[in-house]
């Protein structure tokens, strides 16, 4: 796509510094970086049933989803560490809390940008309800993510004016790709009753809870060390593709809204999304406060190949469903449902469009490049300005091909080794 710097050969070193990989050695894995990547320590027999299902329907198996080939089915890995979480707070700000020349100060909202003409200065920021300005020597890295950044972009006066001025924001750099060119992953979620114990029922024991609690206070495995989704699947909704083009996240639980709890017969989702959506959207401030959300527009599924490739893998999630040894496990098909007949495509996309759901990984809205959309350039400095780069997942031009976490920390790597190359010359 133009951007110098940033293919597989080029990244693949930073993935690498990120990564400590529990598993096996291989020479696409990091083996010394502060990231802790884990194998998958929980066993629910109804995950094992849906890949060994899936292998059975043809789908190859894939140890290792990380080391180059993606496809196949298997087990997640987790970023995690010994039983925890290890976010990118606990692998790389913990242990560098300690450094002189770092603060780190929370609970703290950056309200804008401080400019003088076209360089940035430093920032305005509300701390504990007052006020401050904090000066930048050399330069401002923002990291407020998809959604913030260029919300943070726009409330300071850099973007697009026809979103600016109608909010009362004196435009100070027109940049018109500010907020624009918004992807994520659209998750349809099929849910199937089962035989099994999922943890729908097992967390509303309360002896397995008690079982629950005590293993993980004991050996911090079980289920409560696990992450949400424990089976994945990268496949070709078409054979004729050359790589996959959806991907399952296979949950031993379900829940019509995850706020309102899961649901209290024994179920699991076979959640399938397109990796590769054409559809984008955008974001829209509602105000010039930061304090405001901005409103999200995705479009998700505006396209027609966006459309196919959903039918399609709502399709491969009934057939896997239908296949043994995970079909004497499925009492019944929650959702889509018998209403939704399976060769019924309109209906199916219909189902989809009412009932999928974010998977969390918004990129994109502040993205790499040098076309009219672009807002930054491939050393991530922001186009048109001087002492501002942005490093966080909003910078990716195309949404990755799945998740999403470990590319935007890779991106923070490599951002870090810019700013150390730059500082020297
Ligand atoms: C519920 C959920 C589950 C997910 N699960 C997975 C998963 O299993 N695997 C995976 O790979 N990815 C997952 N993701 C996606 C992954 O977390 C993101 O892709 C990744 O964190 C993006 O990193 P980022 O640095 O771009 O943004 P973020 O991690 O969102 O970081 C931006 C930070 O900026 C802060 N911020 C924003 N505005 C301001 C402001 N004005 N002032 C001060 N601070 C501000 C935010 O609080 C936030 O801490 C999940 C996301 C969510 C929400």
């Amino acid at each position: 796509m133009g951007n110098t710097g940033w293919d597989w050969e080029n990244v693949l070193p930073y993935f690498r510094k990120a990564e400590h990989w529990e598993g096996e050695a291989h020479e696409e894995r990091g083996k010394n970086g502060p990231l802790n990547v884990s194998e998958n320590q929980v066993e629910r027999s109804v995950v094992r049933a849906w890949i060994d299902a899936a292998e059975a329907l043809g789908y190859p198996r894939n140890p290792d989803y990380n080391s180059g080939d993606q496809e196949g089915v298997g087990h997640f890995q987790m970023t995690m560490k010994g039983g925890f979480r290890c976010s990118s707070a606990v692998a790389y700000l913990k242990p560098a809390r300690q450094r002189p020349n770092l603060d780190i100060i929370t609970n703290c909202m950056t309200t804008g940008l401080m400019m003088e003409g076209k360089k940035v200065t430093g920032i305005t920021a509300n701390l504990k309800g007052k006020p401050v300005e904090i000066r930048a020597h050399r330069e401002v890295v923002l990291s407020a993510g998809a959604i913030g950044s260029p919300q943070l972009l726009m409330t300071s006066g850099v973007g697009d004016p026809s979103a600016l001025i109608p909010h009362g924001i004196t435009v100070r750099h027109e940049l018109n790709g500010v907020g624009k060119n918004l992807q994520d992953h659209l998750q349809a979620r099929p849910v199937y009753k089962c035989t099994s114990g999922s943890i729908n029922t097992d967390s509303r024991n309360p002896v397995k809870l008690v079982g629950m609690a005590l293993q993980y206070a004991l050996t911090r495995q079980g289920p409560m060390a696990m992450a949400a989704s424990l089976g994945t699947g990268f496949l070709k909704s078409d054979p004729a593709l050359d790589r996959p083009d959806i991907q399952f996240h296979i949950q031993p639980f379900s829940a019509d809204n995850p706020a309102d709890g899961p649901h209290r017969f024994s179920a699991f989702t076979a959640s399938v999304l397109q990796l590769r959506p054409e559809s984008t959207g955008h974001i829209e401030l509602k105000s010039a406060d930061m304090r405001d959300y901005p409103a999200i527009h995705p479009n998700y599924l505006s396209t027609q190949t966006d459309c196919d490739t959903i039918v399609r893998g709502i399709k491969i999630a009934r057939k896997i469903c239908q296949t043994n040894p995970l079909k004497d496990m499925v009492t019944e098909e929650f959702n889509p449902g018998p209403s939704v007949a399976e060769d019924d495509d309109e209906a199916i996309l219909d189902w989809a469009r009412s009932n999928s759901t974010t998977i969390y990984h918004p990129t994109g809205t502040c993205k790499m490049g040098s076309d009219k959309l672009a807002v930054v350039d491939h050393r991530l400095r922001v186009h048109g300005l001087t002492g501002l780069r942005v490093a966080d997942a909003s910078i990716m031009p195309v949404i990755t091909s799945g998740n999403t976490n470990a590319p935007a920390i890779m991106i923070g790597e490599k951002c870090s080794a810019m700013i150390l190359e730059d500082a020297q010359t």
